[in-house]
């Protein structure tokens, strides 16, 4: 059924206030406002604002420092790889930017069979992926939503010789609250919504018809999702469709909306930039189009805004990219993504892809890239089925939980995919990775982690804490 209370939380004069009030590249002002952020703490509004309008290249230079430091306090060298499942184009919404709106007649339409799902599934499980971020147009024609349930029983159920995915994360429409409770009940990790924009004129020019048209019931679904149970929830911005800063301003007061009522802010933000999509000239030109200099200021803002928040970065971007901000706060990242239903099986049919992808490397590759640049994959999925989620994640999280647990199951994981599957160029390559980061890891963990990995090269498998 649907219900939803009214949306007060968003508060544009607050937002234009503090966009306009800040004075331009302070250093006294944005040196105490980066000293504050190396604290751990996360920043206000105020303060977001503030770093959002510099632009002197030293002060900037200082933004990135400080978010260098803060990510790798937290999460250290880890890296953790998902890649996207996309069961359906079809849609009933007409977002301008999309190559699955309704009344897109360039793309070829599919919807996976149950079948299908499952070798789809096998095809990711077979490359070595563990997690895996299922995703869909909106709309289950002839199957209702039980068929998301069915497609998330049926990937579970999916095991080959050398793994199987263990954890599945949703980005669907939003759904009513007994839907989520479903859904909950189904084992999912994390469900993900990008609102696209939070500036109400912006989303109704974007979002023509369709139920993609009720800005009230999108942007209320993190509180019915959390109502219903599903405690890790991910936020996300289309970045393009309007200004950046109105957009991590208000996204900040969506976290903190959370916060006050559900006692935890989201689990992770994702970073979209519109990329070029077959039947949409909009998404050619985007009206806001972020440059790259902006995109790696407002990924280093956010990173010392909700230092605990995990960031994802997909395969819109470049390889070149992707690297960069892995340094700047980005702390998950898809690989080997198709992003058309059927693409892992059947690659000659891209023409059904949501949008153009930067990286088009296998995930053997985007491993190998990672951890020659000194970075650790990892393939992770220990928290939720400990049940560390939620509040629960986040205070275990700020007194180090991250480095401790996360740190071992990191290596554990990765351990496993280079033993299972990678080339011996990434063989070669994770080795010294994992090396240099025993090394520079405390005698405890260490000691965790060696006999973690032990247990891998002595044939078991998904060890975790
Ligand atoms: N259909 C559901 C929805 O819109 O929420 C869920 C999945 S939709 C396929 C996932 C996301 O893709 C959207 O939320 C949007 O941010 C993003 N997207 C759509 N068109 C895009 C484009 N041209 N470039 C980059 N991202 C795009
Ligand atoms: Fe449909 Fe989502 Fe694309 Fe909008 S963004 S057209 S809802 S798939």
């Amino acid at each position: 059924m649907k219900q939803q209370s009214p949306i007060d939380w968003i508060d544009e004069a607050a937002i234009a206030g503090a966009l306009g009030s800040p004075a331009r590249d302070d250093p006294g002002q944005v040196r105490a406002i980066l000293d504050k952020a190396r604290t751990l703490t996360g920043l206000g509004l105020a303060e977001v604002a503030v770093l959002s309008t510099v632009t002197s290249p030293d002060l900037l230079a200082e933004v990135f420092d400080a978010a260098r430091t803060v990510k790798d306090e937290i999460y250290g060298r880890r890296v953790v790889l998902f890649a996207p499942l996309y069961f359906s184009n079809i849609c009933q919404n007409e977002c301008v930017y999309c190559a699955f709106r309704k009344n897109n007649h360039e793309l070829s339409r599919r919807f996976l069979t149950l079948e299908e799902v499952a070798q789809e599934t096998a095809a990711l499980v077979e490359q070595g992926h563990k997690r895996l971020l299922l995703i869909a147009g909106e709309a289950f024609p002839g199957k209702g939503f039980s068929y998301l349930l069915d497609a998330i029983a049926t990937i579970y159920g999916v095991h080959r010789d050398r793994g199987e995915i263990r954890r599945i994360n949703v980005n669907v429409a939003p759904l009513t609250v007994e839907e989520f409770r479903a859904l909950k009940a189904a084992g999912i990790g994390t469900y993900q919504l990008f609102q696209e924009t939070y500036h109400r004129p912006t989303y109704a020019e974007v979002h023509v018809a369709g139920p993609k048209t009720d800005f009230a019931w999108r942007v209320s679904a993190m509180d019915r999702a959390m109502e219903a149970g599903i405690d890790d929830v991910g936020l996300g911005v289309l970045f393009g469709l309007y200004d950046w800063r109105f957009e991590i301003l208000a996204l900040m007061q969506h976290i903190a909306h959370l916060e006050q009522c559900f006692g935890v802010g989201c689990h992770t933000i994702s970073v979209p930039r519109i990329e070029p999509a077959v039947g949409s000239a909009m998404s050619e030109a985007p009206p806001y189009a972020v440059s790259d200099d902006d995109f790696r200021k407002l990924i280093a803002i956010l990173r010392l805004a909700v230092p605990y928040t995990g960031m994802i970065m997909s395969t819109r971007e470049t390889p070149a990219m992707r690297r960069e901000s892995l340094l700047l706060g980005i702390s998950q990242i898809s690989g080997g993504s198709r992003t058309n239903p059927g693409g892992y099986t059947e690659t000659d049919a891209e023409d059904a892809s949501q949008f153009q992808r930067g990286d088009h490397r296998s995930l053997d590759e985007v491993v190998h890239d990672v951890a020659e640049a000194g970075f650790l994959p990892s393939f992770c999925t220990a928290c939720y089925r400990r049940g560390r989620t939620g509040k629960d994640f986040m205070d275990m999280a700020k007194p180090g939980l991250i480095r401790e647990m996360c740190g071992p199951n990191g290596l554990s994981t990765f351990v496993e995919y280079l033993e299972d599957y990678a080339s011996p160029a990434t063989v070669r390559a994770g080795n010294q990775a994992i090396q240099a980061e025993l090394e520079r890891m405390p005698e405890k963990i260490r000691h965790y982690s060696e006999t973690m990995i032990r247990k891998v090269h002595e044939g078991k498998r998904d060890v975790f804490r």
